[in-house]
């Protein structure tokens, strides 16, 4: 049995709102065929992922934050351009690179941190959401409403990625063979640097790594080290972080989480659960649990229908 059929149910059994792990790495295409349109669009079982993942473009509507991370929507969502001084965008055809205009605007600067702080030439970045948000074919529980946005450890080339790369190319491990460290020979201070740019920016809530990553950086940190307690163990980050902003302000429709613990989480009993032997090596389930029904429009907040129906906004 391959490591992702053996995640998926625990993770599922878990029920993590956070479930980007392997297939993070999965490769694209540039041929990618538009999905059939579907027969029953009205049919209230149908799972949400089948109407969000059909629309291309985001709504034509105000920017509007609905629900929760992993069980929402977004109107009005900006598009981040495929290709910036210091950034480029990778996966084209997931067509996930949208999101809420202060996200958008964040990872530009934090591009230009990467870029300054760390010497990249700059950051590719991974999965934001679907253009109207929603749940997604693959991937994600998250990444719904517009807040999250996924950035490769892999350092931006010092060259424009070709469109068949963007698909192809593979974001670098950054976990030791035996899980309970980083690989010293791809971790470097830069990624520090990176990933404390990111935690330092005062609307980031938190910041989604791998757990032997944590300890590193728990290990590594220098001087203030107030940003640590922004950064959460969580299963999959091994080839990228994940970065999740508050509810903006005004966003009154937005369902946020409470404030993390302020304590750095550094200590071996906050970081003990990541190592035990069954997190780090599970077995599988002897009788893996029915894979849960999709979410269907029920599940998200009503006024996710109306996003839905808009007109695409011009681009
Ligand atoms: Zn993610």
């Amino acid at each position: 049995m391959t490591p992702r059929l053996v995640l998926i149910p625990l993770l599922i059994l878990l029920g993590l709102t956070e479930a980007t792990a392997a297939w993070a790495q999965d490769k694209g295409t540039i041929d990618a065929k538009p999905l059939p349109p579907l027969a029953n669009p009205n049919d209230p079982k149908i799972g949400a992922k089948e109407l969000f993942g059909r629309k291309v473009l985001p709504a034509a509507l105000p920017t509007r934050v609905l629900g929760f991370y992993a069980h929402g929507c977004i109107a009005g969502a900006e598009g981040l351009p495929i290709n910036g001084d210091t950034w480029q965008v990778m996966r084209l055809s997931r067509n996930r690179y949208w999101a809420h205009p202060d996200i958008v605007a964040l990872i530009k600067r934090l591009a230009n941190k990467a870029h300054e702080d760390a010497g990249w030439p700059g950051i590719l970045i991974g999965d934001m959401s679907q253009p109207r948000g929603g749940p997604m074919f693959t991937g994600h529980a998250s990444h719904q409403v517009g807040l999250d946005a996924d950035i490769w450890l892999t350092p931006m080339p010092n060259r424009t990625l070709s469109r068949n790369e963007r698909e192809d190319m593979s974001a670098v491990m950054m976990v030791r063979d035996d899980r309970l460290d980083i690989d010293p020979r791809v971790f470097t201070p830069g990624h520090l640097a990176v990933i404390r740019a990111a935690a330092l920016e005062p609307t980031v809530q938190r910041v989604f790594v791998n757990a032997a990553i944590k300890k590193a950086l728990c290990r590594e940190a220098k001087g203030d080290r107030h940003w640590l307690s922004k950064i959460r163990p969580m299963y999959g980050h091994d080839y990228h972080f994940h970065i999740r902003i508050k509810c903006p302000p005004g966003a009154n429709e937005c369902e946020g989480q409470p404030e993390p613990a302020e304590s750095e989480g550094c200590s071996a009993k906050d970081l003990a659960y990541w190592f035990k032997d069954s997190v780090l090596h599970p077995k599988p389930h002897p009788k893996p649990p029915k894979p849960k029904p999709p979410m269907t429009m029920a599940s998200l907040p009503a006024a996710c229908k109306a996003v839905l129906a808009a007109p695409d906004a011009k681009q």
